[in-house]
């Protein structure tokens, strides 16, 4: 009898409806403010920006949000994803530990990304909305946006963070294949990128700048909206399908787990993976400990500060308390595009506040180590950022190794890496190095908070 390694739902088991974890919480999070008046933001705050149904998701106080039929039929071209048992990986680990991970690289644009792409889509395109913007870093976000908006018949313009713009000109083609039009960010098109570019013409750009620009266009712009791909509210929300998923494979394969480890960015694919299992852990159900991956080079839960910062570079979103490294910290151009933002969901660093999960930073070698080994065991290319993720994962079960406890670690694959093949290259010419924690260039940009 062969091992099970796989561990797949039917469609009718999908989940119909995303979590929210808000109302679960022991304290609500404390609101979005506007920049100039200091006050909690409104939903007619936001309405130049997002469709109305997008921002009543951001502020909604309900636990369960049902799943448009429309949505749940896009879904099921790859939900549910698979649950795979890394018993390769386990064995080459030597340990006694059990690994499991959710694979998302199976979605038409290779991410967890389309889960909220498409309702994103989706929503603008009830309201009537012809065009968007979004920014994006790795083009994992870009891409799965540009999908989404292809299905729903909306016009895509992306601004491209131009340290990835160089390093992935292959997820620009695949933009540009479903229909968008891309910009290398920051870009002469906007106020914000000429202020950036006038300062330093070789910028390698930032997440924060690039949101800056498409915000911009669609702030100036009446019916233009824009998007993000992290961060927010709705956005975790839409990701919950990955742990509700989780949740059930896990239980069809009888174990729960110990350690959940997943890589932040912005936190929305940990987000999705941990919330619905830390809704059993405050039922009671269950006790695992709750760990968020992020890279040495832009550490902001284990390095940041917990306050009121803008979520872009140039200052036109609304305060949004967080833990931060500074609004115009400019990471360096590590690997894992997607992991290099200033900030961190506000939902989830306030879930960190309560003590609700834990962080760890890791170096990208280790990470392209782990992702090496994982690949040569697993035969999935991970992408840069859920190395990361693999690499906790790995630490996790060689500790187990060490105490001899049989830990059910699960762990969230959240993107395939064959748009970043030029990376592992350099790594495999040993061409990549960690970057020192730069901490002379983050107290340069923490004294550019926002005082409020
Ligand atoms: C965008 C992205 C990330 C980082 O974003 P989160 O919101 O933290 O998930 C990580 N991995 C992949 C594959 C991505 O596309």
């Amino acid at each position: 009898m062969g091992e099970t390694v796989k561990y797949i739902l039917d469609e009718a088991e999908m989940p119909t409806q995303w979590y929210n974890i808000v109302p679960d919480l022991p304290a609500p999070p404390p609101p979005p403010l506007h920049p100039g008046t200091h006050e909690p933001v409104g939903p007619e705050d936001l309405a130049p920006l997002f469709p109305m149904a997008l921002i009543l998701q951001e502020v909604s106080s309900d636990s369960y949000i049902d799943i448009p039929g429309e949505v749940l039929d896009v879904y099921r071209q790859w939900r549910p994803s698979p649950l795979y048992r890394a018993r390769r990986l386990e064995k080459a680990l030597d340990t006694p530990a059990k690994i499991y991970y959710k694979y998302e690289g199976t979605s038409p644009a290779g991410s967890h990304k389309p889960n909220t792409a498409v309702p994103q889509a989706f929503y603008n395109a009830q309201e009537g909305i012809k065009k968007m913007t979004t920014e994006t870093g790795a083009g994992q976000w870009g891409s799965a946006l540009a999908y989404a908006t292809a299905l729903f018949g909306i016009e895509l313009e992306v601004w491209q963070v131009a340290a990835s713009f160089e390093q992935k000109p292959y997820r620009k083609s695949m933009m540009e294949i479903w229909g968008a039009t891309v910009h290398s960010s920051p870009s002469p098109l906007t106020a914000a990128g000429r202020a950036i570019l006038e300062d330093d013409p070789n910028s390698p750009g930032s997440l924060g700048i690039a949101i800056s620009e498409a915000v911009e266009v669609a702030a100036q712009t009446e019916d233009i909206r824009y998007a993000l791909g992290s961060v927010l509210n709705h956005v975790l929300l839409h990701q919950t399908v990955i742990g509700e998923e989780a949740l059930l494979q896990l239980e069809k394969a009888g174990d729960t787990p110990d350690v959940l480890i997943g890589c932040v960015g912005g936190g929305s694919n940990f987000a999705g993976l941990s919330f619905p299992f830390l809704r059993e852990k405050m039922a009671g159900n269950m006790a695992p400990v709750v760990r968020a991956i992020e890279p040495a080079a832009c550490p902001s839960m284990t390095r940041g500060v917990y306050t009121y910062d803008f979520g872009d570079t140039a200052g036109m979103t609304p305060l949004m308390k967080m833990h931060t490294l500074g609004h115009d910290f400019v990471p360096d151009p590590i690997h894992a595009g997607g992991l290099r933002y200033h900030g961190m969901s506000p939902l989830l660093s306030h879930i960190y506040e309560l003590g609700l999960v834990e962080a760890v930073a890791i170096d990208q070698t280790e990470c392209f180590e782990g992702a090496l080994q994982f690949a040569r065991t697993e035969g999935i290319v991970p992408a840069p950022e859920p190395s990361h993720a693999i690499a906790g994962a790995i630490r996790e079960a060689l500790a187990c190794k060490e105490t001899g406890e049989e830990k059910v670690i699960l762990t969230a694959v959240c993107g395939h890496g064959h748009f970043d093949l030029a990376a592992y290259d350099r790594f495999l010419s040993g061409d990549i190095e960690d970057h020192e924690y730069p901490e002379g260039k983050v107290s340069e940009a923490l004294s550019h908070l926002p005082s409020w």
